[in-house]
């Protein structure tokens, strides 16, 4: 019944954050006939009120128009996102297989998600008025306090906000209010930034050989698309060429995004970017506020920043003026987002670079294998930086066979002597060990009995100090026990290594010393990490012990003995990454050795003394390494080889998975005709987790095509499978593990 007057109403197709992969269509408020595509538009949603995103406009509906619900407000005036910023994000929901509200959604900071006004703060700005211009201090000195303030006014600049003057003097109204009324000062509102604009910059070192043919040939190519690794060992200087490229950049008037797998490296980066660089610089991180992330935002999405440094998720912020994208440490999984939205900022920002054509740069000491891989193919150029800059020396590897060897709590003798030596030169001692916790295990003594998590197929992890036991996977948490509740007489024994019982064993060893445990028990209240770290760099820790938490970027320039508690987990695990994330954190947890002018020593503890990939590591480097293991992925046809996507399913029984991917396969082989392998389904590798049955199914195909238009076809279909009601499932689109 859709008559000509209807026809002429238009429509607006809207993205909206649910999980579905469709457009919604509403039709526009009375009187208005435009809405621009990218504006936020806030639209009536089942029962409730969702922000949404205008996509397209168009006259047609396949619903009709009567009950089509009509669109609440228009939050803004123009798009927040360039057409690019759209191509990409339409590109990724796409290539995810994800639906495209929530995709978009992605890449707005909750604040705007919600609807908030897209407009920076305004801040009030005291000014020196034409009359205040003209007059001396000296015509003040019968009101001392108004003179004070007044010359601050003269000195430090003729804006000042309330927050620089309350630093100055915490009691400077009167004064200005004085000063106002006699008409020497007045008001103006300025955008409020997260910014201070350092004037007094530092100026960039002599580059190195290397470093200054890195240089060169980025210079040589920022304006237009291209992909460049830039490989160096941990203080070989990238940061520098960084710096001196992105310094071009900016000459230009145009933005830099820098992203960064963590948030504990902003603070340093950060820092050193603001001593170097006399423009705005926007920080984006998930532990800022959910107010500066929305300025952050604006910042650089308005122009009024030129660099972003952030971590994964700045990935999308929109740019007025784009430049150049650097990912540092580029072959950190945490690029890779593990729920939700499984993007890998590093393979989207590939993309976005494409679209916008600017050079991207991925920095690393141990490139990821599929970025190595792409160097092989020619889609990358290689840059490598072989030197340490500085005077800093190459550490030395030395592999501890630990086989029938007696241990104190994970610490073999030829360890202890060491550790010993070194405390005696006044040198500091790393000790790596990626488990938290006493011990992964409280077992009885006589009848084997072992204390488990009743939500997941784990053991509780014995937490001592805290006097808990505590399941690393669901957070369960019960008093540690006393006696066996199974024989009620077996005496209970706590089996294996957690970082907890590295520490008291070392304060046993070495009561003398001061000793830091880093990790995430720890550093759990707000500034501890920073306290610690602060600590340790002004050389008054002997002994750090930590987690993870040690591996990434951090500079402990007196550090000249690390050692890995334990290699061997890494080398047994089902999942294939497993051996190149291993290599990548020995190399790493190396680089924090002997930074400044002493030489540094790592010791790895092992049972496969003669490990290949061992071996290979340790005598010819990381990139004889990659080599073998890229050899070896191709042998069985694994990626970067191959394409994977890994459909999770989970639910309260065990059943309904198994039935709910039993018919995703049957599905698949119906569509299938390009030789995709399914392969299972499977339990996953811990089945149980949280009181919830997981399963998987694995799909790959030596073609990335061939993969995607399965996936295209297939995914559509689980949201109305009716066995889908009783479970939850996601996509994993080239998984960077298989847990
Ligand atoms: P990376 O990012 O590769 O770890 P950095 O750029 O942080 O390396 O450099 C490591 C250290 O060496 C820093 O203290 C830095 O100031 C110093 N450095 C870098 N380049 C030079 C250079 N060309 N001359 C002297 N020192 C340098
Ligand atoms: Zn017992
Ligand atoms: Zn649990």
């Amino acid at each position: 019944m859709a008559n000509s007057t209807y026809k002429s109403l238009p429509i607006f197709k809207i993205a909206i954050a649910v999980p579905l992969n469709r457009l919604f269509d509403y039709l526009a408020p009375e009187n208005v006939t435009h809405i621009p595509v990218g504006s936020r538009v806030l639209v009536p949603f089942g029962k409730s009120k969702k922000v949404g995103f205008v996509i397209a406009q168009s006259t047609r509906s396949e619903i009709k128009i009567e009950r089509l619900k009509t669109i609440i407000e228009i939050l803004d005036k123009c798009s927040l996102l360039s057409a690019k910023d759209f191509q990409l994000l339409q590109w990724a929901s796409d290539y995810y297989h994800y639906p495209i509200g929530e995709v978009i959604s992605a890449a707005f900071p909750v604040s705007l998600r919600k609807g908030k006004a897209a407009i920076l703060p305004q801040e009030k700005h005291y000014i020196l008025s034409a009359k205040g211009e003209c007059i001396k201090p000296e015509q003040l000195l019968k009101t001392p306090k108004q003179k004070i303030i007044f010359e601050h006014f003269l000195s430090l600049g003729k804006s000042l906000s309330s927050a620089r003057l309350t630093k100055l003097d915490k009691n400077w109204r009167p004064a200005v209010k004085a000063l106002m009324k006699k008409g020497l000062i007045s008001t103006q509102s300025n955008l409020k930034t997260t910014n201070n604009i350092n004037l007094q910059t530092e100026s960039a070192l002599a580059a190195n050989k290397p470093q200054q043919h890195a240089i060169n040939q980025l210079s040589g190519k920022l304006k237009a698309f291209s992909v460049t690794l830039l490989e160096g060992v941990t203080g070989s200087g990238k940061t520098e060429v960084y710096m001196q490229v992105i310094e071009k950049v900016l000459d230009d008037g145009l933005q830099v995004i820098v992203l960064l797998p963590e948030i504990t490296l902003t603070p340093q980066l950060e820092s050193r970017f603001r001593k170097r660089f006399s423009v705005a610089i926007s920080v984006s991180h998930s532990k800022l506020t959910e107010r500066q992330r929305h300025s952050a935002w604006l910042e650089i999405q308005q122009g009024h920043s030129a660099i972003l440094l952030g971590t994964r998720s700045a990935m999308f912020t929109p740019l007025q003026k784009p430049g150049l994208i650097i990912l540092d440490e580029e072959h950190d999984s945490s690029f890779k987002q593990q729920e939700g939205f499984r993007f890998s900022a590093r393979d989207l920002a590939i993309v976005r670079a494409k679209l916008l054509n600017i050079p991207v740069v991925l920095g690393s000491a141990t490139p990821s294998l599929e970025s190595l891989h792409n160097v092989n193919k020619k889609r990358f150029q290689l840059l490598q930086l072989p030197e340490r800059a500085g005077i800093a020396i190459e550490p030395e590897f030395l592999l501890f066979d630990v086989r029938n060897k007696i241990l104190q709590d994970g610490l073999s003798e030829p360890l202890l002597t060491l550790i010993k030596k070194t405390l005696d030169k006044k040198e500091q001692v790393l000790l790596f060990l990626n488990r938290r916790g006493f011990a992964p295990v409280q077992i009885c003594h006589s009848c084997s009995w072992v204390a488990r998590c009743h939500r997941c197929d784990t053991s509780l992890v014995i937490h001592y100090a805290e006097k808990v036991l505590r399941c690393h996977h669901c957070g369960h948490q019960q008093s540690l026990l006393q006696q066996c509740p199974a024989c009620k007489s077996g005496e209970l024994q706590a089996l294996g290594l957690g970082t907890e019982r590295v520490e008291k064993a070392l304060q046993t060893l070495f009561p003398q010393q001061k000793i830091i445990r880093l990790d995430r028990d720890s550093t759990q209240r707000k500034g501890t990490l920073e306290n610690h770290l602060e600590q340790i760099n002004q050389g008054n820790v002997d002994i750090i012990l930590g987690t993870q938490m040690l591996a990434k970027g951090h500079h402990f320039p007196n550090v000249t003995l690390v050692a890995i508690l334990d290699v061997d987990s890494g080398l047994f695990s089902i999942d294939f990454h497993a051996t190149e994330k291993l290599a990548q954190l020995i190399i790493q947890v190396a680089g924090r050795a002997g930074r400044a002018e002493k030489s540094g020593r790592v010791v790895l503890q092992t049972r496969q003394p003669n490990h290949p990939l061992l071996s290979i590591l340790l005598k010819d480097g990381y990139n004889a390494f990659a080599k073998t293991v890229l050899a070896e992925r191709q042998q069985a046809m694994l990626p970067p080889f191959s394409f994977q996507a890994l459909l999770r399913v989970y639910a309260r029984s065990p059943d309904e998975p198994q039935i709910f991917l039993n018919v995703v396969t049957g599905l698949i082989q119906n569509l299938n005709h390009q030789q995709t392998r399914i392969l299972g389904p499977v339990s996953a590798p811990m089945a149980k987790r949280a009181g919830y049955y997981h399963f998987q199914l694995l799909l790959q195909n030596t073609q990335r095509q061939s993969l995607h238009v399965l996936l295209t076809l297939l995914i559509p279909q689980l949201y109305t499978l009716k066995e889908s009601k009783k479970v939850r499932w996601s996509l994993d689109v080239d998984p960077v593990d298989l847990y």
